[in-house]
């Protein structure tokens, strides 16, 4: 009997975190992806900027999975799936190929949007992948040549300057490492320009960089921004992109063009042509980027067999991050190793945030809730004469209420952050940042440098109680630590998409 077969459309983060959670299983697997290597974007910055080579960051993905024996990797670009045949079309240099599966992975991640201007694209590159990256690299590099050999200031001036649209992350950190490029790289390298003199402008429609990050964040972002020597025009419409530069639209709706050798597409992700064909056979719903709505299983609703995951996904505002594509893959990984040795499907996916500042403070709040109970512990083996120190249980007594009181404080901080665009003001912001600093100072005041501390640690290495005590400790952390930052996907992670 054949095993069952996992196709998996997409080798990105999504893909082979899938494979890799079959690996050794009973069932075949076939990645199938239109390039032939697995490309870590977020390095592709530093491929834009000449930091990184091409193979740091891209390895072939048949070499990350050589040894899995259950895995096979197929060259193709996936165009069509049939679910009456349960089968998915993909074509390479002409050759079509038919391949029958059993459950599908759709993970084709994302691509950037030019929000229904496409012809701009010809003028001003994305940063959605390695070809972007090396187009982008060509660009910038050749421009400082040009304005090297130009012949009038005029035409150096256009040609040092650099203009992206779209202060999201990538405008914002590829500007910065722009302005780094001039500043520093290629300071002393060429004979009639200043590389430092570049310019680097940014432009968006929002108020303010990274604003989906809370305006403390987005505050912090446009000062080292400024810092760094990069233009802001915020509140400004890109209307138009040509050769020459663009045309924009300021906050007080004068249009205003701004020339400029290069021009950047930072601005906007959408759903791939293929998310059309896959919700068309399936019947799913799309959401505002084209991204395939998915159930808490990442299946699509009355198709168990089909899993939509990472970039491609839209569930419970979960962001475009890596960290989601890779929990999502794995999830799928393990629903379908149950549902095929025939045990009950897993729970809902959850996904756990280990990066944002509500987690950063639970954790907090766990390890001060641990030393509590820690206390607790130790105080009842004094209290049952299991150990000598006298003077101890009053001091941990103290260290328990304090404990408790920062934890309580921490947790009722951190259990309301805002969504981004909340309405939150800014100074409600700032005070509830600034209390959850506060809290966060507090807890090691408290804890680290306390004498009660380093005396429990000392009582650590001479008694054996006291060792259990905190082997107590530590077990409860980790307990806490992996409880706690489970968030539910229901609850949007603070800091929106992250592209
Ligand atoms: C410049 C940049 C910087 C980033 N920085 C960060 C960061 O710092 N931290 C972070 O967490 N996230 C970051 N991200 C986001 C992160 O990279 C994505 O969330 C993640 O790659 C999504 O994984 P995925 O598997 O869904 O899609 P991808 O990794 O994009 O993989 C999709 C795969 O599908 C293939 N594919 C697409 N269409 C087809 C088709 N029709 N047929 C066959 N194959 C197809 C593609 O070739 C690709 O290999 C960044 C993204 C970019 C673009």
């Amino acid at each position: 009997m054949q095993l069952p077969h996992v196709v998996i459309i997409g080798g990105g983060f999504a893909g082979v975190a899938t494979a890799r959670g079959l690996a050794d299983k009973p069932v075949r697997v076939t990645i199938i992806d239109k390039h032939n290597f697995h490309t870590f974007l977020p390095l592709l910055y530093q491929v834009a900027t000449g930091i990184l080579s091409v193979g740091e960051i891209a390895p072939q993905t048949r070499l990350i999975l050589r040894k899995q024996k259950n895995a096979q990797v197929l060259l193709g670009d996936v165009t069509d799936i049939d679910l009456t045949a349960n089968t998915v079309t993909s074509e390479v240099l002409g050759r079509t190929t038919v391949m029958p599966f059993d459950s599908l992975i759709v993970a084709a991640g994302a691509q950037q949007s030019y929000f229904g201007h496409d012809e701009f694209a010809a003028f001003a590159p994305g940063m959605k992948t390695l070809a972007d990256a090396l187009t982008i690299r060509r660009r910038v590099f050749g421009a400082f040549e040009m304005a090297e050999s130009a012949g009038h200031a005029a035409q150096r001036a256009r040609w040092l300057t650099f203009a992206l649209v779209g202060a999201g992350p990538t405008g914002v950190e590829l500007a910065g490492q722009i302005r780094e490029l001039a500043t520093r790289t290629l300071r002393a390298e060429f004979r009639h320009i200043e590389p430092g003199e570049a310019r680097v402008l940014l432009f968006d429609g929002g108020d303010a960089p990274l604003a989906s990050f809370g305006p403390v964040l987005s505050a912090k972002v446009a000062r080292d921004l400024r810092k760094l020597g990069v233009g802001q025009h915020m509140g400004t419409i890109v209307a138009r992109v040509d050769a020459g530069g663009l045309l924009a639209r300021g906050p007080d709706g004068t249009v205003r063009r701004h020339p400029a050798g290069t021009v950047l597409w930072t601005a906007g992700v959408q759903a791939p042509a293929l998310a059309e064909a896959v919700a068309g056979a399936a019947g799913a719903d799309r959401d505002h980027a084209g991204r395939i709505k998915v159930g808490k299983d990442l299946t699509i609703p009355g198709h168990p067999e089909i899993y939509v995951l990472g970039d491609l996904m839209s569930l419970g505002g979960l962001p475009g991050v890596a960290e989601v594509a890779m929990q999502s893959g794995r999830y799928a990984g393990r629903r379908i190793r149950r549902v095929a040795a025939g045990r009950e499907p897993a729970k809902p996916f959850r996904y756990r945030d280990l990066g944002s500042p509500k987690v950063g403070v639970f954790l907090i709040g766990a390890v001060a809730c641990t030393l509590a109970i820690g206390f607790v512990v130790v105080f009842a083996l004094h209290g049952a004469g299991l150990s000598q120190d006298s003077a101890q249980p009053a001091r941990y007594g103290l260290e328990l209420g304090v404990g408790v009181a920062f934890m309580v404080v921490a947790a009722v901080l951190a259990g309301r952050p805002p969504k981004p665009h909340s309405g939150e003001s800014r100074w409600s912001t700032a005070a509830r940042e600034g209390g959850l600093f506060a809290a966060f100072l507090a807890g090691l005041a408290l804890y680290l440098p306390s004498p009660v501390y380093l005396s429990a640690l000392q009582v650590v290495a001479t008694a054996k109680l006291d060792t259990a005590a905190m082997a107590v400790r530590v077990i409860i952390v980790v307990a806490l630590a992996l409880i706690t930052v489970e968030v539910p996907v229901t609850g949007s992670p603070r800091g929106g998409s992250h592209r």
